[in-house]
């Protein structure tokens, strides 16, 4: 079955044998919009604009700057970070041998050696493609002594029509896994959007996280801050894993991850003018430009859709029948013309896709405009491979007349059983 669903760091398309359980933590959202994702670097400069406690760092992209940076530090221990758009770093390996891409020294020296080996190389995690990411940035912070680490967020929760924390004593590691051993260790509260978070559930967090004496004061107030920032920058999650305890009783927010509603791009136009797209995919970034979300996958049959529940069910009809999808492309709502001819362009420039099935429902959506924008497409762009269409909806009578009256060679289908089938059955021919 297909699912659409974010987990803390990227938007993913999970294909399983058996509906998937969607907890809060491993599955939060479901539409298939792209947040904004911002390095860490650039989350922690705006926990730090929030009074959050972070150590102090300076950003490289070259070797001799991140010694230099090192030098400039002048602290007892330095840690340099690679910066890429997944988590575990620290467990990670790069292409050029080095195994982790969190490292600690306490001779700044050494840092200049690291980043050598960083920059320019990708990086491979447990969250990143097999082949890496390619690391252009490293962070060179002050390294503290950790005596504890712990986990905390604050996410939007759909099933709690809001803003939830979800924390555990167990931080540093892999959340989904504490998360599944011990669920007993995971620790939840439900925000009220209009209250905030009160005194007693900061500090009942705090205590849970195990933070004892002052410090669960301190915990609490990083809380309440790290609750600022979130309604501040219209967050869907903050993420700090892990949130740290010092010998020198301090609480610190050692890692930083946050995603932005891309609703409020309006209103937070700085922080949205940080996204460099570079680890972007690029015909994601390209759809996006003509209001269009594209999810590739691995098959061989192009999905032409509208609406992201439409889309999944479009996937799991191919499978049905036998075929796989190559990709889907998510039109929504306010349609046009060009965006139909863009979103063709994209779908046939994947070397994959060996036919392509239109499953258009619509309720908003003209179905004449689609059925222009689908000629018109067809025309310019000489298209090679079989189509299926199957149109429902609005004004669909016109659209029909015109892809008849076209004379091309589309496959008309009258449901989308009837549509997959025949998309497979092209495929086989
Ligand atoms: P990731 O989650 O991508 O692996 P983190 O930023 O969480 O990256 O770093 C991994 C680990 O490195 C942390 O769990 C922590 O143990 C250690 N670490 C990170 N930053 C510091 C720091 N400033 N001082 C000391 N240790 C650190
Ligand atoms: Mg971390």
């Amino acid at each position: 079955m297909y699912t659409l669903c974010s987990s803390a760091w990227v938007i993913t398309l999970t294909h399983s044998a058996s509906p998937p359980s969607l907890s809060p933590l491993q599955c939060t959202w479901l539409s298939p919009r792209r947040w904004l994702n911002l390095q860490e670097y650039q989350s922690k400069k705006l926990m730090q604009e929030s009074g959050v406690a972070v150590q102090r760092f300076y950003v490289a992209d070259t070797a001799s700057e991140a010694l230099e940076a090192a030098k400039r530090l002048n602290a007892k221990e330095i840690v340099l970070k690679a910066q890429i758009l997944a988590g575990g770093r620290g467990k990670g390996v790069f292409d050029s041998g080095l195994k982790g891409g969190v490292h600690l020294t306490k001779d700044p020296a050494v840092v200049g050696e690291l980043a050598n080996k960083m920059l320019g190389f990708n990086l491979t995690t447990k969250q990143t493609p097999k082949e890496g990411v390619k690391v252009k940035t490293v962070m060179v912070a002050e390294a503290l002594d950790i005596t504890r680490e712990t986990y905390f967020a604050i996410l939007m929760d759909r099933s709690c029509n809001g803003p939830v924390m979800v924390g555990s004593p167990q931080g540093g590691m892999d959340i989904e896994e504490v998360a599944a051993s011990s669920p007993e260790l995971i620790f939840k509260e439900v925000i009220d959007i209009f209250e905030g978070v009160r005194d007693d559930q900061a500090l009942r967090m705090a205590a849970n996280l195990g933070f004892n004496g002052p410090l669960q004061r301190q915990a609490a107030d990083q809380i309440k801050r790290l609750y600022d920032l979130f309604l501040k920058v219209d967050a869907t999650q903050v993420e700090v894993n892990p949130l740290g305890e010092t010998p020198e009783g301090q609480v610190v927010c050692f890692d930083a991850k946050i995603n932005f509603d891309d609703n409020a791009e309006f209103r937070q136009k700085a922080v949205f003018a940080m996204d460099d797209m570079t680890e972007s995919d690029p015909t994601e970034t390209e759809a996006a430009k003509w209001d269009l979300k594209y999810i590739g996958l691995d098959g061989n049959i192009a999905c032409f859709v509208n609406g992201a529940g439409l889309a999944m069910a479009t996937c799991d009809i191919i499978d049905l029948h036998g075929g796989k999808p190559a990709n889907f492309l998510d039109l929504g709502g306010g349609v046009k013309e060009r965006q139909v001819y863009e979103a063709f362009k994209l779908l046939t420039a994947d070397p994959k896709v060996e036919a392509i099935l239109v499953n258009i429902f619509g309720g908003i959506v003209n179905c004449a405009i689609i059925a222009n924008g689908i000629t018109k497409a067809c025309r310019e762009l000489e298209l090679k491979v079989p189509l299926v269409v199957r149109l429902e909806g609005t004004n669909v009578h016109e659209a029909k007349r015109i892809l008849t009256e076209s004379g091309l060679p589309i496959t008309a289908a009258e449901n989308l059983d009837d549509a997959a089938k025949k998309a497979v059955a092209a495929i086989k021919k």
